[in-house]
């Protein structure tokens, strides 16, 4: 008699329960005169609180028990989305932002909505190319919804996701200055904002305009351009403010094989002609 196969998922090895099966049983330390690991009784099952009876054992197609893990599978995905969400860190404010609650009313808007929808539907494409998106221009008009809709769908599609604002990236990088902590740590954080699946960089211009400060980005903004990571920047300055903030190294990785989506309803109020949101290039 041969030893039970180890199970190839993630199962607990299985128990065979046929005819010599109770030396077995009792060389894997159950007690063969339990009858609760006779096949006869199984699926058993556990309650959980929330959600109600799930099964912690089944038996397979050649009569092998196998046990599961004893967890509430609707407990255990809840965790892990709120685990996501957590890592996610998109502001509490934005994570019911969706495309369909956006709000189009003019055509730059529906522009802006095809484009960040298009984006997000077609991730795992712009992933492996790492395409990025600057979204630019006036505050309030709907960035942050837009992205934190792409964030959502990304996230769904289980890829893991990271909103930051440019002075967390800079703080955090300055952090392991104190205390003598060598460039190693430095680089350890660049390198955490670099494994990210979509960084999603927010207030970039917000901070003060320095030479530090645009190293720092240009730091994490290459990294993830040497890996063909996608990015996605946030800035309430216009195009020319953007590129002079970040420096025009860096804005050319981010323009290249990217979108650039400008926010202007207002002066698409004022001059009433429909150019508000002008795409340059592929997003
Ligand atoms: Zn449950």
């Amino acid at each position: 008699m041969s030893l039970p196969k180890k199970s190839e998922s993630n199962h607990q090895p299985l128990v065979h329960a046929g005819d010599a099966a109770r030396d077995l049983l009792a060389r894997w330390g159950f007690d063969p005169d339990n009858v609760a690991i006779l096949p006869d009784r199984h699926p058993q099952y556990r309650e959980c609180a929330r959600h109600g009876r799930y099964p912690i054992s089944m038996v397979d197609e050649q009569d092998v028990i196998r046990y599961l893990a004893p967890v509430c599978p609707v407990c255990a995905a809840e965790q892990a989305s709120r685990q996501l969400m957590e890592s996610a860190a998109i502001p509490e404010r934005y994570i019911d932002c969706g495309f369909d609650n956006y709000v189009v009313e003019i055509p730059g808007q529906q522009t802006a909505l095809d484009v960040c929808r298009d984006y997000a539907d077609h991730f795992e494409e712009h992933a492996r190319k790492g395409s990025c998106l600057i979204l630019c221009g006036n505050s309030g008009n709907g960035k942050n919804h837009l992205a934190a809709a792409i964030a959502n769908v990304v996230l769904a599609k289980g890829r893991s996701v990271l909103q930051v604002t440019a002075y967390d990236i800079i703080a955090r990088i300055r952090q392991t200055w104190r205390g003598g902590i060598g460039n190693s740590t430095e680089l350890e954080v660049i390198r955490r904002f670099a494994e990210v699946g979509l960084l999603i960089i927010d207030e970039v211009g917000k901070t003060f305009d320095t030479d530090g400060e645009r190293v720092h980005l240009f730091e994490v903004i290459d990294h993830r351009y040497r890996d063909m990571k996608p990015t996605i920047i946030l800035s309430n300055k216009n195009v020319e403010g953007v590129e002079r903030y970040l420096g025009p190294a860096a804005f050319d990785r981010l323009c290249q094989n990217g979108g650039l989506l400008l926010f202007d309803w207002q002066s698409y109020r004022r001059k009433r002609s429909d150019t508000a949101a002008s795409p340059r290039g592929e997003p």
